[in-house]
């Protein structure tokens, strides 16, 4: 079970495909605190704490007294801890902190499209601080994984932006669509996308044929299913992830926040099992839509949370995902074809060793 806690929806940036709603809320410490017990108790050895937000660097001091609750009150149990920020707010002495704990952190970085979708209030871009924070973070974790969210309108800089950020110095990139219900996706943006991932994939086997060791999540996984039978994406809602908002109310995943219907516990109460099991049963329903298609078990087509946000129900999905997988499976499948074929020991061992 891995529990992400969303430690505030405060942000010091406003992104233009940002759906998070910036409220000036906080979490508690004893709700944090609670929090961790809820995880702790959940009778396994091992589980996972995701620092999430809004910006949970805003939030410093609450981590430090998360993962000294844990070797405190919980030193049998063994959490992997993960973090998702925007990076801004990084310094040596949170880095030092996070590697002595072991706290992983993903740094959401947009590359040059970060000029124009990653702001300050004032519109003002961060892209200069952000290299350096980008920079600062690789040195401490050089395999630290960097997440790119590319908005329809920047669709033609998404390979450049990409690229940039394995320039200077990242070995793992993802690139994930801007997946709002107006996000402004049309035929020829998604034609566009195609072509940028296509670039994008030259770039990755010009590495390869180089030896060198950088990954394209979103081509990974998608060869990984093939080579190494491994599923995409397991939703499994409400069973492997809880999200426990800021006031401590908790939901099967970051869709559903703040919505009573989906809400399946507090870290006071515990949680309801049969709203759980109510809850998790629904998301079970396949989309219609996905009938006997060949890439089901290559897509992301099971997981509700983005169905929900995108179609409103977690049994369906959008025609834009539906797209954007089929993209990503051709380019992958061709690139894997293409590594093969050029230097098929370092294939293999990447890919099925
Ligand atoms: S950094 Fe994240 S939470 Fe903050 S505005 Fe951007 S997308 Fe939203
Ligand atoms: S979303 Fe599209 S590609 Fe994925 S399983 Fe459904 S029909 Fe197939």
């Amino acid at each position: 079970m891995n529990g992400t806690l969303i430690l505030t929806k405060q942000c010091n940036l406003r992104c233009r495909y940002c759906f998070e709603s910036h409220e000036h809320v906080f979490m508690t410490e004893e709700t944090a605190l609670a929090a961790v017990d809820l995880l702790a108790g959940d009778g396994k050895k091992q589980g996972g704490i995701s620092f999430f937000g809004g910006e949970p660097l805003l939030r410093k001091e609450l981590i430090y007294r998360c993962v000294e609750r844990v070797a405190t009150a919980h030193p049998e149990k063994e959490f992997r801890y993960n973090m998702t920020t925007n990076g801004l707010l990084l310094d040596e002495e949170f880095l030092t902190f996070a590697c002595d704990n072991r706290i992983k952190i993903a740094l959401s970085h947009d590359g040059l499209m970060s000029r124009v979708n990653r702001l300050y209030a004032d519109g003002r871009d961060c892209l200069a601080l952000l290299d350096e924070k980008l920079m600062l973070l690789l040195r401490w974790q050089p395999k630290a994984f960097i997440m790119a969210t590319l908005a329809a309108d920047c669709v033609t800089q998404a390979a450049e932006s990409v690229i940039s950020l394995y320039a200077k110095g990242a070995r793992q990139v993802n690139l994930a669509i801007d997946s709002r219900p107006d996000a402004g996706w049309n035929d020829d943006s998604m034609d566009e996308l195609g072509r940028q991932l296509h670039i994008i994939a030259d770039y990755i086997f010009a590495a390869f044929q180089e030896g060198k060791r950088i990954s394209f999540n979103a081509f990974d996984e998608k060869i990984l299913s093939i080579t190494k039978q491994k599923p995409c994406h397991v939703c499994d809602l409400g069973h492997r992830k809880l999200y426990i908002d800021w006031d401590g109310a908790i939901y099967p995943c970051i869709q559903f926040g703040g919505l009573p219907e989906y809400q399946i516990g507090t870290v006071k109460t515990g949680i309801d099992e049969a709203v759980r099991e109510r809850i998790h049963r629904r998301s079970l329903v396949k989309p219609s839509f996905c009938r006997g298609c060949a890439l089901e078990s290559r897509c992301v087509n099971d997981c509700a949370c983005l169905n929900f946000q995108q179609c409103g129900d977690m049994g369906e999905v959008s025609p834009v995902q539906c797209t954007y997988q089929r993209m990503l499976i051709e380019t992958a499948d061709s690139l894997a074809r293409r590594m093969l074929a050029a230097d098929e020991a370092q294939f293999v061992e990447r890919y099925l060793n």
